[in-house]
């Protein structure tokens, strides 16, 4: 079997390699986390098939560097174009797939995943230029080239929007690229095959392979003609990622994981700190950025959790594909464990359950209840570590400095929350921070010229704008002399 079909759309379950579908002698299962259903067999990548698209990419990689830009740009324009003829298609097997709300798919991921498109083809062609100056009368000519083939690895939780958001910078800067997508969320990645076959990109500049992280994925990572490695995903996965690239020198750019503060402080709007903190429940707080450790003036402590768990309590659980729906489930029942073991452990350590605190039993399946733990201590696993579910700690301070130092006790540093009536507090305790990215009176604020990436452990490098073709190019600094001409 070499396709599926979901919600009425057949997704081919193959590879895509050079421009044509590449099936392999095992398979792995794709489920739903909506209801356990099997959604089908996709074939399962090893080194043979790393090998194949490498050398693809490689043998693309000239002729679409030599492509002018402007090309380039008409072509993304194409890919963004069938995108969106599909975005409903799209919406509901990325929902089906990987458990995501669907009305979210359809008014904000998927129009992103076209716009990714769009936004780096027109900065090719507004923004990419050259810098030139004098030295001595020598002409000095900075150019941007494109590197090689670049391979992509991303994560499970927003699998299209996270590739593209590097496969159209890649290839805009005029790279060719292999796409690893997450083995839970493998189908999205393949109809994106189909949309850039239809748009007109050329064989082997963009290839899929299928297949576990371990086998396919450190094939890839290690492989010695590879120019760029770009992930996004756990810390620890980062570290093999990071040892493989090393063997090699090749430059890779790591998105990881957070565990992100919302500080309120007593100056706040309430409404707004509890608007914001519940919407952390989001993808079922299956969301890097989530700020998940909340951290609040003890002088409006009591009134934020009366407010914050009224709201919280509102959210409707369920499948994610009806509209009504605020919460769907959690994405498989390995992650489900993990989310249940950090908060069993936090409850045996003394925590105290405000909100949920276990799967939601009337559900069944991959549904865990929104949670909101208390009495956590400080240096407690469940403040340390990305649970990367739903849930919550809440903790309190009664000065800015405790705030800072609660809010700094981490070895991430991806995003913080700073709610306060007071301008001059948010650049004061900003400045304090480290987070790649910091949102005062407001979340998930996104502009794609931004620099996006985190500091300490969350990351190294930055996505976004200039600084995703600054990663995806080899800058080149060409001397001309004035003499010496014929
Ligand atoms: P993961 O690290 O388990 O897997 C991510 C990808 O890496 C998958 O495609 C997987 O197959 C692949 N992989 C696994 N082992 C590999 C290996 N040895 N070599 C090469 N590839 C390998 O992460 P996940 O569970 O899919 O995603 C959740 C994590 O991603 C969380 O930590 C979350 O915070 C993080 N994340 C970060 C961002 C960001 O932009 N900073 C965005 C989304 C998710």
């Amino acid at each position: 079997m070499t396709e599926v079909t979901v919600a009425g759309v057949t997704v081919d379950t193959r590879h895509w390699i050079g421009g044509e579908r590449v099936g392999s002698a095992d398979t792995f299962t794709d489920v739903s986390p909506i209801d356990g259903a099997v959604l089908g067999e996709i074939a399962r990548g090893g080194r043979a098939e790393a090998d194949a698209a490498v050398a693809a990419a490689r043998a693309a990689f000239p002729g679409w560097a030599a492509t002018p830009p402007a090309e380039r740009a008409r072509l993304l324009h194409a890919v963004a174009d069938g995108v969106e003829a599909r975005l409903a298609e799209l919406a509901i097997v990325e929902t089906t797939d990987n458990g995501a709300l669907l009305r979210s798919h359809l008014r904000g991921v998927m129009p992103r995943v076209a716009h990714n498109f769009r936004f780096f083809a027109d900065w090719l062609t507004d923004s990419l230029g050259h810098d030139d100056f004098d030295t001595r009368g020598h002409e000095n000519r900075v150019s941007w080239d494109p590197a090689g083939p670049c391979v992509l690895i991303t994560p499970w939780n927003a699998p299209l929007m996270l590739a593209t958001w590097k496969v159209a910078p890649a290839l805009a800067a005029g790279n060719t690229v292999v796409l690893k997508a997450a083995e839970w969320t493998p189908l999205t990645a393949s109809l994106l095959a189909d949309i850039t076959a239809e748009a007109g990109l050329p064989a082997g500049v963009f290839n899929v392979v299928q297949g576990f992280g371990e086998e396919v994925g450190a094939a890839l990572t290690a492989h010695p003609d590879v120019r760029r490695i770009s992930f996004t995903g756990s810390v620890p996965t980062a570290r093999h990622i990071g040892a493989a690239a090393a063997a090699n020198l090749t430059p890779v750019s790591l998105e990881l994981g957070g565990k992100s503060p919302l500080l309120v402080f007593a100056d706040a709007d309430l409404e707004l700190a509890v608007e914001l903190a519940v919407e952390q429940y989001d993808n079922a707080g299956q969301v890097c950025l989530a700020a998940t450790r909340l951290l609040v003036d003890a002088a409006v402590a009591d009134e934020f959790t009366a407010r914050f768990l009224a709201k919280a309590r509102t959210l409707v659980q369920g499948d994610p594909r009806d509209p009504a729906t605020d919460m769907g489930p959690n994405i498989h029942p390995e992650h489900l464990a993990r989310v249940d073991g950090f908060v069993r452990r936090a409850l045996d350590a003394g925590a105290k359950a405000l909100l949920g605190g276990g799967p939601n039993t009337e559900l069944g399946g991959l549904y865990y209840r929104p949670t909101l733990l208390t009495d956590v201590a400080r240096d407690a696993e469940i403040v340390r570590e990305e649970v990367f579910g739903p849930v919550l700690t809440l903790q309190t301070f009664t000065t800015e400095d405790e705030a800072i130092t609660l809010a700094d006790d981490t070895r991430f540093g991806l995003a913080a929350t700073l709610v306060t009536g007071s301008r001059e507090r948010a650049r004061r305790v900003g400045a304090r921070l480290a987070a790649g990215t910091l949102w005062v009176n407001c979340f998930f604020v996104r502009d794609l010229r931004a620099p996006f990436g985190g500091a300490r452990q969350s990351g190294i490098g930055r996505e976004g704008g200039t600084w995703s073709f600054d990663f995806y190019c080899d800058v080149k600094n060409t001397v001309t002399s004035p003499n010496g001409w014929h």
